[in-house]
């Protein structure tokens, strides 16, 4: 079963989460090795969502928001898109657009920045936008400072999270044909952080030092979590080995039906209401070609018909605004 845990250590503004998808993950690989039009995804390009795809849960988890988290990256290498999405329920998709090779040991680089335009996109899309809330989106490239191509997702969203958020993490993320995981340590803000020189007195800047100093040993107990422990051991063997020096605060894991686990939210409505914003002259033109127009959900494998019977209805039908499908921008067909 797929499993969230978090836990805190006691008395250090420094938090921590541990997940592991088990049959959620498994869930995603069968559905595409499933669909005969694409076939399993290369194994570089498993590593790659599967790392997403802890990596998305552990973000989603993280922040206070009522809405999805999607993160996605695009390609300008053979992978064109990586997208994963999460809901606030931890019930999550995820699927990768493939065009070309991929060689087995590809890189990061190899597949999504061959000329330097890959970018990672995180968006935050909140559940109820009548509220004034509104879809919130951090880019960040696929290469640090110096052009050079990041080695893997957890660095990319390291930069992402120091940059964008300005908070120290630790992420260490791996995933094989079983199993995507992932580890994330981070430090939390202190009150007023940021104007310490000015502001604070002797005493809490010591206090601070002393903060940036656990968090300093338990960010590299952390990192010292190799790919193959992660793989191969159980949450409490790993959270055991790396802090046994620590005083962890663990919660009930998140599991089951509250944990992380597949769902996709394709629905036939969603696809009319792709098809309507088609417009009927391009509906009308594909059905001149054949009996009936086909989508399939690159998700969830799921397919789609509609003939010209289904069509007509669709536009003569006033649209059903309120369920809009939120639509990441990738390529036709997801829905
Ligand atoms: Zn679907």
């Amino acid at each position: 079963m797929s499993e969230l845990h978090k836990f805190l250590f006691e008395g250090l503004p420094v938090r921590g989460m541990l997940v592991r998808l088990t049959d959620a993950w498994r869930d995603i690989l069968q559905r595409r090795s499933a669909n005969s039009a694409t076939g399993p995804y290369p194994a570089p390009v498993r590593t790659l969502l599967g790392e997403m795809a802890a990596a998305a849960v552990l973000m989603e988890s993280n922040i206070k928001f009522n809405g999805a988290l999607v993160l996605q990256v695009f390609g300008d290498g053979p992978v064109k898109l990586a997208v994963v999405e999460v809901q606030p329920d931890l019930s999550l998709r995820a699927t990768a657009t493939v065009r070309g090779p991929v060689a087995e040991d590809a890189t990061l680089g190899q597949m999504l920045n061959v000329e330097g335009g890959g970018r990672c996109a995180i968006t935050l899309d909140p559940k109820d936008k009548s509220a004034g809330q509104q879809a919130y989106q951090g880019v960040v490239p696929l290469e640090d400072a110096r052009y050079r191509s990041f080695a893997g997702m957890s660095d990319v969203l390291q930069h992402y999270m120091l940059q964008s958020e300005q908070l120290d993490t630790v992420l260490v993320l791996a995933a094989n044909d079983e199993l995507a995981a992932g580890l994330l340590i981070q430090r939390m803000p202190a009150a007023g952080e940021g104007n310490l020189a000015q502001r604070r007195g002797f005493a809490e800047h010591e206090d601070q030092i002393g903060a940036h100093e656990d968090y300093n040993r338990i960010a590299h107990l952390a990192a010292s979590l190799t790919r193959e422990e992660l793989l191969s051991l159980d949450a409490d063997t790993i959270l055991h080995r790396l802090f046994w020096e620590e005083n962890l605060l663990r919660f009930e894991p998140l599991q089951g039906a509250r944990g992380p686990r597949f769902a996709c939210s394709c629905s036939r409505a969603r696809v009319s209401a792709m098809l309507r914003s088609l417009g009927r002259d391009e509906c009308e033109s594909i059905l001149q070609e054949r009996s009936d127009i086909e989508v399939g959900c690159e998700f969830c494998g799921q397919q789609y018909r509609f003939d010209a019977v289904d069509v007509a209805q669709i536009f003569a039908a006033p649209p059903d605004t309120p369920d809009a499908p939120f639509a990441p921008p990738g390529p036709q067909g997801l829905q």
